[in-house]
């Protein structure tokens, strides 16, 4: 896909290393809710190599020229400072939307949703619940975010009140043990296990840690999910990453 530009119209600092970025493009992006932006933030790795990285966009798709991401500073991130450090009124490049699975179908059969995610992974799911397609099964979807702690990324409040108002009292935030500390993993397969007792989903988004979503989506699958109704949008993997 080409590159496309696109300006940033205004900057929210969201708590201490977190940036909510409104972003305008001159022609129609022509994202459904849940998809991502490959966004160029004109650095240039070693090797050469372009540091690209992968935004999901939290605001919904009935506004296709203003947009919405928000990023979590990583230490030593080449993207994620860049994005922390640009001024109102500068343009990026970027390209997509992308993302083939993680969005509500044309097709998909109104019934129970899940919507899974951890720590960044929300504002996918933000996406998918504010998308057009969305509006049908808002009264079967549970939402269920796992972070650190409220200053971790986006603030509860701030998710609350950015999902349709026939969700918010479905949303469940669940504290989990930070990358590299080995309950976490557990508490994540917990949560979930209780969800799907209570309540067997038709389909399932997962976004976030890969390492979990891999456990959520055996999960789903041993709950009867299909595995096309299993929409899995891994942003970073944490088991990597126990050195962090
Ligand atoms: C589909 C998709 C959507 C994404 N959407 C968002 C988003 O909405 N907001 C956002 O802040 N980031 C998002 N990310 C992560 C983003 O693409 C970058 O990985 C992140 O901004 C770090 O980039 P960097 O160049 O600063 O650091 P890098 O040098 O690329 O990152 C260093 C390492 O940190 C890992 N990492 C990235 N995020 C986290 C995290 N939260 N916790 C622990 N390790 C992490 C990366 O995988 C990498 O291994 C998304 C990723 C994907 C694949």
């Amino acid at each position: 896909m080409p590159a496309r530009k696109i300006k940033l119209i205004s900057a929210k600092p969201m708590g201490k290393d977190v940036r909510l970025l409104t972003l305008q493009s001159d022609e129609p992006i022509g994202f459904v809710g849940g998809k991502w932006l490959m966004i160029n933030p004109g650095i240039i790795l070693e090797g050469g190599k372009t540091a690209k990285r992968a935004y999901s966009i939290l605001s919904s798709d009935r506004e296709q020229h203003i947009v919405s991401i928000a990023v979590k500073k990583i230490p030593n991130g080449p993207s994620s400072n860049v994005l922390h450090e640009i001024k109102v009124g500068e343009e990026l490049e970027y390209s997509g939307p992308y993302g083939k699975i993680y969005h509500f179908y044309e097709n998909d059969i109104v019934g129970p949703v899940i919507i899974a995610a951890t720590d960044t992974g929300i504002t996918a799911g933000m996406g998918a619940v504010n998308s057009l397609r969305a509006a049908d099964f808002l009264p079967h979807i549970k939402m269920i975010w796992m972070v650190e702690g409220s200053s971790y990324f986006l603030s509860p409040d701030f998710v609350q009140t950015h999902i349709p108002q026939e969700i918010q009292p479905s949303l469940q935030i669940e504290t989990i043990q930070p990358t590299g500390v080995p309950e976490r993993l557990e508490k994540a397969r917990l949560v979930l296990q209780k969800e799907l007792e209570r309540r067997k989903p038709k389909i399932a988004f997962l976004s976030g840690d890969e390492s979990i979503l891999s456990i959520w989506s055996e999960q789903c699958l041993i709950f009867g999910l299909e595995e096309r109704n299993i929409r899995k949008d891994p942003f970073f993997q944490s088991l990597q990453k126990k050195n962090r």
